[in-house]
């Protein structure tokens, strides 16, 4: 029962966000509608985790809240309007015109393409950031978190933001896709990521195979060694497939400890101390190695 409730909320809200863009209307309303759906589902999803939690534990603020506010209001006010301006001005240097498709495909199979390019850079450029000791150390502040919960989702050092975008936005700009086809990747994978830390009792069965939910993507924050470098896609699973990172949930729904690694612990500034966390990187630490966690 609790996996078809699951599929279902998954299943509707997925369907509601891809109606909201393949619905005729202007460009700007459509990435308004999916903005407007983005900040809906943060509310219902804080609202579920009081009601429905996974850890009730994870509800408790460690003294991570203020520092997580501050991220989502830093990344969603401000630097994903900035984006939004930067991606289409540099592509239209290039290009010229955005408004139709430089790779020649039907929409539908555009769609398709476009979203296994936006996965594979996507999963490149987390590869990285756990791989390269000087990106570790800004990934390392969206793994500082003891718990999981929905506002861990925004958790992330400008600078990593900025490198996210680069692979989910300007690569497919400057490739030839069209907007249109990035914002229907986007409408149909931000339900996923959305709920991609939240705190929720979901139980999605088979689709943990394909999509990067809550249930697989707690294994990316474990604790544990061997769980260094897995489950790095963004909203798909179908790279760690194919590259061997995958790791599918077991029975238990989590990792016993949500968290830095003890390397990592000793150096990387605590969740209570975010504006430390911003500094961190630009500090001379020679003694960072290549583990990254
Ligand atoms: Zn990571
Ligand atoms: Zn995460």
């Amino acid at each position: 029962m609790r996996n078809i409730s699951s599929l279902a909320v998954l299943f509707v809200v997925t369907a509601l966000a891809v109606a909201a863009v393949t619905t005729p209307d202007s460009f700007e309303t459509k990435t308004t509608a999916v903005t407007a759906l983005s900040l809906g589902m943060i509310v219902l999803s804080l609202v579920a985790e009081r009601l429905r939690p996974f850890r009730r534990s994870w509800n408790q603020n460690r003294g991570d809240l203020t520092g997580d506010i501050g991220s989502l209001v830093g990344i969603f006010g401000v630097l994903d309007g900035a984006l939004k301006l930067l991606g289409p001005v540099l592509a239209i240097a290039v290009f010229g015109d955005l408004a139709t498709s430089q790779v020649g495909l039907s929409l539908p199979v555009e769609v398709i393409v476009v979203t296994l390019v936006i996965e594979l850079g996507s999963w490149v450029t987390h590869w990285l950031h756990h791989t390269q000791p000087n990106l570790w150390k800004l990934h390392a502040m969206h793994h500082s978190t003891e718990r999981l919960y929905t506002l861990n989702n925004f958790r992330f050092h400008p600078l990593n933001h900025i490198l996210n975008a680069v692979s989910v936005v300007f690569v497919p700009l400057l490739l030839g896709f069209s907007e249109e086809s990035i914002l229907i990747y986007t409408a149909i994978t931000t339900p996923v990521l959305v709920l991609q830390h939240s705190n929720i009792d979901f139980e999605f069965g088979w689709l943990n195979r394909l999509v990067n939910t809550n249930e697989v993507h707690r294994w990316h924050h474990s604790t544990e060694p061997e769980h260094r470098k897995v489950n790095l896609g963004r909203a798909l699973t179908i790279w760690d497939q194919l590259f061997g990172t995958y790791v599918a949930p077991t029975p238990a729904g989590a990792p016993t400890d949500i968290g830095l690694m003890d390397y990592s612990k000793k150096r990387v500034p605590p969740a209570e101390r975010t504006i430390a966390q911003l500094i961190y990187p630009f500090k001379g630490d020679t003694t960072s190695g290549v583990e990254s966690r």
